[in-house]
């Protein structure tokens, strides 16, 4: 039975975890996209993580779950964790609240189960993208250990033009070689993140004088068993994730760090 759950999230549709459960899809691939409700709701009726999944529905042999922070066990039951083959993840300001055991069950099913775990723009700075992606930090590197997903610069200052830096990966497939996707928050390099194993995307900020500067956009790693994606488009006030090409990104991210079945 589906509920709609009231608060923040009220018009966000969302499936009880005992019931999602419950409905996993036979031989289906399960992605669980998460946020964390602090989406301004004029651009983000559903919050970041309805603009996701909804990008995600028309994935063929997939089954779509929205979770977010206000829910039991914070949207992410040991269960539901288990029967995940795809995790999604945004946040923002509520980085800090999420539990420590849950960052670490999520580590474990990447790393020993191949879970792929997908990180969205400020969440380069959530507890679960850097814990996993320190698991694969050289020993020694005391600015990785301090500082992982730390970005260089945020500012709203600039538009972006979106380009394909290795155009025949996967996460390229479909997408427009080159796509401008106006104003946005602007993250600068560099990006304190281990060596990436391949760099589908980039981008080029346009300043309103006229100059330019590139930052990387996607990033891929290997963890383990399981793989990582970060992408870095999407802060919460532009509406972005409504872009078709960012949605195939979506699409065709997920995808790629989706464990073999
Ligand atoms: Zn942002």
């Amino acid at each position: 039975m589906k509920h709609i759950i009231l608060g923040l999230c009220a018009v966000a549709v969302a499936v009880s975890l005992c019931d999602t459960v419950a409905f996993a899809a036979e031989g289906k691939h399960r992605v669980v996209v998460w946020s964390e409700c602090t989406a301004p709701a004029n651009v983000y009726p559903n919050d970041i993580n309805g603009a996701v999944a909804d990008a995600l529905k028309t994935l063929k042999g997939w089954e779509v779950i929205t979770a977010n922070l206000e829910q039991p066990d914070q949207g992410i039951s040991d269960e539901l964790l288990k029967s995940t083959d795809v995790l999604v993840w945004w946040g923002h300001k509520k980085h800090a609240k999420v539990n420590d055991d849950l960052v670490k069950r999520i580590v474990k099913r990447v790393k020993e189960d191949g879970m792929g775990f997908v990180s969205l723009h400020s969440a380069h700075y959530a507890k679960p993208f850097k814990a996993v992606l320190l698991e694969i930090a050289k020993p020694g590197d005391e600015e990785m250990q301090k500082r992982v997903g730390s970005w260089g610069a945020y500012k709203c200052d600039s538009a972006v033009k979106i380009m394909a830096k290795d155009a025949d990966h996967p996460i390229c497939k479909g997408v427009e070689k080159c796509f401008d996707l106006g104003d946005t928050e602007r993250y600068g390099e560099k990006f304190i993140v281990p060596e990436p194993e391949a760099v589908p995307f980039e981008c080029e900020y346009r300043f309103p004088d006229g100059h330019m500067e590139k930052a990387r956009q996607a990033l891929c790693w290997t963890v383990g068993k399981g793989k990582v994606f970060y992408f870095q488009t999407g802060h919460e006030t532009c509406k972005h994730y409504y872009d078709a090409n960012v949605k195939q990104i979506l699409r065709n991210g997920v995808e790629w760090v989706a464990p073999n079945k």
